[in-house]
């Protein structure tokens, strides 16, 4: 069987770059350095997710770009970002939109954080008693439980149902939280994923990790979240006496469960001194609960992996994970979010979907939504960035950096996929928030499962033509080598046989052959393939 090399080339490259090229021949592309980091682009960047990309804007987009190396590429498309023009029916991000400071707020998150300051001081110091220590730990984990499992997954998702007196409870949570009240956390929580990553998403991260984190609540809106904002259906919990009490009536019961409950039971019951009380349980407490949740929108947007879809923003951030009591899984979260676990699996690391576990064997939750494992494959399969420990490759794995190239664990805090996203234009009508809005397709699980065979046949065809083009590679660079070193090709070579799915290869020599191979005074096998 005779090696067809060109057409492998070509396969390759055109199953990886998808349906969006045909402006270059793929031997080009492979031919010129600069092409080589323009393919990366295609493979990383590119490639549709055909629910939300217009093909004819990619186009444009990768025309602008193609031979431009990664950084200048993205650079480039920020400033045509600003220029595009995009259709009424979607929606993007305008690079040239200039914000407009709240000075008011700026000043007040000052303040705050000022006196945050002071309390996470006083508790370095000692200063509080043993029982405030561990009172505030508890306060903080609970009403970050009121965020996470109340705010978050039951009613900005609907991720499951819970009884009465549960939501009761919860929404106490959320108050002692102090994140606004439900109705306004959840509107600006449904548009961030409605519209991700654009102009209508509140903290739309392609503005950075400080506009993202914080800067957005120290800024006037953008037009188009504004517009946008309208169209957030919130009737289910308008519909809802206990949350329309919790809304109209918020600097009340902040005041009385944030503020002035929490700070004076360590004052009554153990005799702790109101000043510490107010810094370190009230100041400190409310500050770190805020940047905990913030860091979901910002670093969990920015740095990490994408195994579930490497076209968004949001990560895979376990050190997010572990101080947002499980939140930090975001890019599953944004590809399921109406799957109550919001992570793929129940690590040990989602104490939320822990909590949701235990409360639904006690009867207070039920209706638990999930994510089926045909589709979590297939969406690995057809748009991750192959890093998932299953379904991803051990090139896909091994794609990401840490701080000096050091404790590469998802652990380290500077864990971070070498591929970034592209500034992205969807739909206006957004991605689908709940189960409901999916499409039929998206649902069934005989297409599912039929999807995934012809996803994992595709993906071993692409693996098995990407291992040949290296043996073909390698055995015209061995020949090279040996001619100028008078070796020789040796047929039986277990990567030859590899190449020709396990038969006797019908390889003839290029080279006359001298098969004394220790005559030979380099190691050219592994020579020739650290240059592949
Ligand atoms: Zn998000
Ligand atoms: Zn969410």
């Amino acid at each position: 069987m005779a090696v067809e090399s060109d057409t492998f080339d070509a396969s390759v490259r055109r199953r990886k770059i998808g349906n969006l090229s045909n402006q270059s021949s793929s031997s080009d592309l492979l031919n010129n350095n600069n092409n080589e980091k323009f393919s990366d682009l295609n493979e990383r960047d590119f490639d549709a997710d055909s629910t939300t990309l217009d093909p004819s804007v990619t186009e444009a987009l990768k025309r602008t770009t193609e031979h431009l190396p990664h950084d200048e590429a993205l650079n480039k498309l920020k400033e045509i970002g600003a220029k595009t023009p995009i259709l009424p029916s979607q929606i993007g991000t305008d690079f040239s939109f200039k914000r407009e400071i709240v000075w008011k707020n700026a000043i007040g998150f000052l303040i705050l954080h000022l006196c945050a300051a002071v309390g996470i001081i006083m508790g370095l110091l000692l200063m509080p008693k043993f029982y405030t220590y561990l009172y505030t730990l508890v306060l903080l984990y609970g009403s970050g439980l009121g965020v996470t499992m109340g705010a978050h997954r039951l009613w900005s998702h609907r991720s499951f149902k819970a009884k009465t007196p549960l939501k009761i409870f919860l929404l106490w949570l959320h108050t002692l939280a102090g994140q606004n009240c439900l109705y306004v956390w959840v509107r600006d929580h449904r548009q961030h994923h409605k519209y991700s990553d654009t102009d209508a998403d509140p903290h739309n991260a392609n503005r950075g990790f400080f506009f993202s984190h914080v800067g957005w609540l120290m800024s006037k809106k953008h037009p188009k979240v504004k517009e946008f904002g309208k169209k957030i259906d919130m009737s289910d919990l308008e519909a809802d006496k206990y949350i329309m009490f919790q809304k109209d009536h918020y600097k009340l019961l902040y005041t009385l469960f944030a503020l002035l409950l929490p700070t004076s039971i360590p004052v009554i019951f153990w005799n702790e001194d109101p000043i510490i009380a107010l810094f370190f349980v009230y100041f400190g407490r409310a500050i770190v609960s805020l940047n905990f949740t913030w860091l979901v929108n910002s670093a969990a947007h920015l740095y990490g992996t994408r195994p579930f879809d490497k076209t968004i923003f949001p990560v895979e951030n376990m050190v997010v994970a572990f101080f947002s009591v499980g939140e930090g899984w975001h890019n599953y979260h944004h590809a399921f979010p109406w799957d109550y676990r919001a992570s793929e699996l129940g690590s040990p690391l989602n104490v939320t979907g822990f909590f949701i576990d235990i409360l639904a064997n006690m009867g207070l939750i039920y209706d638990r939504r999930e994510a089926s494992s045909n589709m979590i494959k297939n969406r690995c399969m057809r748009t991750g960035d192959d890093s998932h420990k299953v379904y991803g490759t051990d090139e896909g794995r091994s794609a990401f950096t840490t701080l000096f190239n050091i404790w590469k664990h998802p652990s380290n805090p500077t864990y971070n996929s070498i591929y970034s996203p592209k500034p992205k234009i969807i739909n206006s009508e957004g991605y689908a928030l709940i189960e409901d809005e999916l499409s039929k397709n998206e649902k069934d699980e005989d297409l599912l499962s039929r999807e995934n065979e012809e996803l994992q046949a595709q993906r071993k065809q692409s693996l098995d033509l990407i291992d040949a083009d290296k043996i073909k590679k390698y055995i015209v660079g061995k020949s090279e080598a040996e001619k100028l070193i008078g070796g020789c090709v040796d047929a039986s070579d277990k990567n030859v046989k590899k190449l020709h799915n396990n038969n006797e290869p019908e390889f003839k020599p290029l080279m006359p052959v001298d098969s004394d191979k220790s005559k030979l005074n380099i190691d050219v096998d592994s020579a020739l393939f650290t240059k592949i």
